[in-house]
């Protein structure tokens, strides 16, 4: 008899797994896609690291994520611009005409940007029930005596940090949406690729891949699992599968989820950020950058490419198509994305910058496995709705994943956190999070 089936072996899954693991509780994984990691996935096959997934730790301070690499040993690099920030590290800030703006001019940007948000916070926190992102950014800029275009740059800035973080169209996002958006601490990346954490926790436990979970029967008694061809009974059950999946419909549970949990699915968004990485033989961006960034009307689609040098040993820029143009992209080849991406960095750097010798491209949205990038909170749900969504069903069904985490959705540390707690509930106890790191004894008996 199984006690718990995990279905997804993303970060959470395998959190979940090996916490109820290190307890002696006989635990199955179904995970419908070949390989384990979900949105952690690193690409070898060139030889070296590209994380088409996450590749971020958002702030080492506080953060569980801190000690874990630590303790499977993976090596980091520092680069602290991984959450959309005007100031803070080096980044070349290009203007509307394409000109480097000098040190002076950058110290102004980001003032004009620290004192937009700081009336942004006001109108965020002044806004009604089911107002959007941009409604509490035009009420902001509203308050403040600028000329047209300094508002329209830092107005182009917000919709693109939005983006980044949510994946959405700055009017599809709550006023709240980004308010728990902190980052404490250095932010770092992985050379050696960020989905060794969850191959590393993953040693150990039954985990069977190629097994797309079709069906969930529950009651208080037990669960009752299908994939296409196999059936699976276990006396609980904890379901990691991304919200674009949950939306989708991709598994029907009977009865039905109750609520609160269905209209928290309903209501948080499910959003699109892909990633386009160029690798080039030589750098042809200034030394020392680690990030250039266009601003005002002309950066459009395009606007900032990040330095990940450092993960792969080669000249390589990554940038981001979030939102209505994450989901556009999508549409399009990898020769026109490539082309388009060449256009926008031309513009600034004319002639130096030659046809890139190998290209990355992602898309979330139409990978049946995620239906999407990462979750956010949709113009008229809340914050509460993350943790609503996994409120405990039957006594025998629990969500988990980032969507259900309402602290830092979104992030790989959230995904983390809701296996804990989904194992916590499982178990009806505490378990330390950091055995996680424990080596399970061979002996170790069922409580
Ligand atoms: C492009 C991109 C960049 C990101 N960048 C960062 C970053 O820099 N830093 C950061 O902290 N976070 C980042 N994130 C977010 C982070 O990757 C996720 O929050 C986290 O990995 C989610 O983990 P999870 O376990 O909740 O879900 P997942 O990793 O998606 O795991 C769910 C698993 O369920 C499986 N599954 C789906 N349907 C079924 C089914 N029917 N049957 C069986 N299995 C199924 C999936 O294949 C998957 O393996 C990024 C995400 C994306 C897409």
């Amino acid at each position: 008899m199984i006690d718990t089936i995990v279905v997804g072996a993303g970060i959470a899954g395998i959190a979940t797994a090996r916490l109820l693991h290190s307890t002696g509780r006989r635990v199955v994984v179904l995970e419908g896609r070949d390989r384990i990691g979900g949105r952690m996935w690193t690409d070898r096959t060139a030889g070296f690291s590209v994380d088409r997934g996450a590749s971020w730790i958002h702030g080492l301070v506080g953060n569980p994520l801190t000690e874990l690499v630590a303790g499977v040993g993976m090596r980091t690099v520092e680069s602290t611009v991984g959450s959309f920030q005007a100031g803070g590290r080096p980044i070349a800030n290009y203007d509307e005409q394409y000109g480097l703006l000098d040190e002076q001019a950058a110290s102004r940007w980001v003032a004009d940007v620290e004192a937009a948000d700081r009336q942004l916070q006001a109108a965020v926190a002044a806004s009604e029930p089911g107002a959007n992102y941009a409604q509490a950014t035009e009420r902001a800029l509203s308050a403040l005596e600028w000329d047209p275009e300094r508002k329209a740059r830092v107005q182009e800035f917000y919709r693109h940090r939005i983006e980044e973080q949510c994946g959405a169209f700055i009017e599809d996002v709550a006023a709240h949406g980004l308010d728990e958006d902190t980052i404490d601490g250095d932010e770092v990346l992985f050379p050696g690729g960020y989905d060794a954490l969850p191959r590393a926790l993953a040693e150990g436990l039954d985990i069977r891949l190629g097994r797309t979970v079709k069906a969930i029967s529950w009651s208080t008694s037990g669960v009752h699992v299908e994939t296409e061809t196999e059936s699976f009974e276990a006396a609980n059950a904890v379901v990691t599968v991304p919200l674009g999946v949950l939306k989708a419909g991709a598994i029907t549970f009977s009865p039905e989820l109750p609520e609160p949990v269905s209209s928290s699915i309903d209501r948080i968004g499910m959003g699109v950020f892909n990633k386009v990485f160029l690798q080039f033989r030589e750098r042809f961006w200034p030394d020392g950058v680690y990030a250039i960034r266009q601003l005002g009307a002309a950066s459009v689609p395009w606007h900032s490419w990040y330095d990940v040098s450092a993960v792969s040993g080669k000249p390589m820029l990554l940038t981001f198509a979030g939102g209505r143009w994450g989901r556009q992209i999508e549409t399009m080849s990898d020769e026109e994305i490539v082309t388009s991406v060449l256009a926008s960095l031309r513009r600034i750097y004319g002639d130096a910058v030659p046809e890139p010798v190998g290209h990355w491209i992602t898309r979330w949205g139409s990978d049946e496995f995620a239906r999407g990038s990462y979750s956010y909170i949709a113009a008229g749900a809340s914050h509460a709705d993350h943790d609503a969504m996994a409120t405990p069903v039957g006594g025998v069904l629990h969500l988990a994943g980032e969507a259900t985490w309402s602290v830092d959705p979104a992030t790989v540390h959230g995904a983390l956190l809701s296996g804990h707690r989904a194992a916590e509930r499982v178990l009806g106890r505490p378990v330390a999070l950091g055995s996680l790191l424990d080596v399970v004894a061979p002996s170790a008996t069922p409580e």
